[in-house]
């Protein structure tokens, strides 16, 4: 059986062959986008690339891009645990053509490598097209011999992709793998499309457009190409599995973490081993490319990923601090392809350490409160948004920790009432500060969050956060 790291060979090799720079993927942290807090995809290394601003010796690339969906517009963190194709971090193999090749290679590419290369049967593949892009629609059925029912029209942005509000734009088109009628789930395009059943491995970006200010949109001069593959997706169906979390990586880390708390990696605490798998990885990642636990922006990010983990250790009943000694796994997994892993062990093993140590002397005392305030509810009510605010203030649990323990009861926070009694401390806060008229610079913002707690700082996060990409 092929290994993602295997998997992850046959691609970078496969593209390689077709004249590909095999490119290293970027840090997690964009260095050339401040807009963007996380890399989640792999073209944003070549953001400049694609709209000329910046020339590389080659004009074709490859790459196995570390990716986190965990804020601003693609967040995946509520699907964790919950769905078989999500995580905060995973690996997105692509190949990129800057102004060289167009459609009828890319798609080609794409085909070749799915069904010879990797020999997935054809019938199982299905794929989907803007509405308008006849091209597109034409090119799959000379190449794949797809019957029309399996070439679906999709008029939605799903299918046409914008890298911002201006600048480069265009259709795409996805493939998706059926994985059979056991599974719940339709077609893409169908109500029921939200379910497992047909799952999209792959999606090709065709940049042919440039969209203006003034609305209108022409054709650019150099067309190009941006694609995108899930490893974790593309691994499950070729290991014949179902779920991405039943991969032999996602599954060496499921088991580590059953080991540690001596307890049945299927068992009923099988949710709770996944979102700790998933969220290992992404804050050790995260933390490798230099994002500390915070209480602001990225780091605010990496410290809500964390706590949550620990939390679903927590309901595992882990006595101690777990997630740090999970980290030699993760690293005799991801440190073979990924250097910076293994350069970082030390200081991801300690990070963690020292978050679970500290959060785990607020935990406890916090699900108690959550506990005893949930007893007083009625059946279903939400649970008041000033003691959403309490555990967050007094006992660190971000919102979506709150929220997290509240679904699986079935329950939700008054967000509104969160966000409230949040704006009424900052107030407070705000009011105590402005006698002091002494300090004008940095000196004063630090001061203030200090008396203030994290709470202004959460705030100036919160703001940013709204537009990221
Ligand atoms: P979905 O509709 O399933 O959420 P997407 O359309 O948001 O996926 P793209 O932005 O097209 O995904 O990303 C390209 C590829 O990356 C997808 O086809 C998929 O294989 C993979 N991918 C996207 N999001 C995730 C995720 N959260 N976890 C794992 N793989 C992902
Ligand atoms: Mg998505
Ligand atoms: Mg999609
Ligand atoms: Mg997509």
């Amino acid at each position: 059986m092929a290994s993602l790291n295997d998997i992850r060979s046959t691609f970078l090799d496969y593209f390689a062959r077709q004249g590909h720079a095999v490119v290293d993927s970027s840090p997690l942290v964009p260095r050339n986008d401040p807009t963007l807090m996380f890399t989640n995809s792999g073209m944003v290394q070549f953001k400049n690339v694609f709209t000329g601003l910046e020339h590389r010796d080659y004009n074709r690339a490859t790459t196995s891009q570390k990716c986190v969906r965990a804020g601003g517009k693609h967040n995946d963190l509520d699907n964790v645990g919950y769905t078989a194709r999500h995580h905060t971090f995973f690996e997105m193999l692509g190949n990129f053509s800057f102004g060289d090749y167009f459609k009828s290679d890319a798609i080609p590419f794409a085909w070749e490598l799915l069904t010879r290369d990797f020999d997935i049967p054809k019938d199982r593949l299905l794929v989907t097209v803007y509405h308008t892009d006849d091209e597109a629609a034409e090119i799959w059925k000379k190449v794949a011999g797809l019957s029309d029912e399996r070439i679906i029209r999709i008029p939605t942005d799903d299918n046409f992709w914008r890298m911002g509000p201006t600048g480069p734009c265009g259709p795409c088109t996805e493939i998706f793998f059926d994985h059979g009628p056991s599974i719940w789930g339709g077609p893409p395009g169908s109500a029921e499309e939200d379910g497992d059943r047909f799952i999209e491995i792959w999606n090709l970006v065709f940049m042919q457009n440039e969209q203006h200010e003034d609305g209108s949109m022409t054709e650019l001069p150099r067309q190009s190409i941006d694609t995108g593959m899930g490893l974790e997706r593309i691994g499950a169906l070729l290991q014949g599995k179902h779920d991405n979390y039943d991969t032999d990586l996602m599954r060496a880390l499921i088991e580590a973490s059953a080991h540690a708390t001596t307890s049945d990696p299927d068992g009923p605490g099988k949710m709770h081993h996944r979102v700790i798998a998933d969220h290992l990885r992404a804050t050790s990642f995260l933390i490798a490319d230099g994002v500390m636990p915070s209480n602001d922006g990225r780091g605010y990010v990496l410290r809500r990923i964390m706590r949550r983990a620990m939390r679903h250790a927590h309901m595992l009943g882990a006595q101690d601090p777990l997630m740090h000694r999970l980290v030699p796994a993760l690293v005799h997994q991801m440190g073979g392809h990924y250097v910076e892993l293994r350069e970082a062990q030390a200081l991801i093993t300690e990070t963690l350490r020292a978050e679970e140590t500290r959060f785990r002397q607020t935990l406890d005392r916090g699900l108690k409160l959550l506990d005893a305030e949930l007893e007083g509810l009625s059946e279903g009510a939400t649970l008041p948004g000033d003691a959403a605010f309490k555990l967050y203030d007094t006992f660190g649990f971000p919102l979506d920790l709150t929220q997290d323990a509240l679904r699986e009861r079935g329950r939700a926070v008054d967000v509104a009432g969160f966000d409230a009694a949040m704006a009424e401390q900052k107030a407070r806060a705000r009011a105590s500060w402005s006698g002091s008229g002494e300090a004008t610079d940095a000196a004063i913002w630090f001061d203030l969050a200090e008396r203030a707690g994290v709470t202004e700082f959460l705030g100036y996060d919160m703001e940013t956060a709204e537009g990221q990409v």
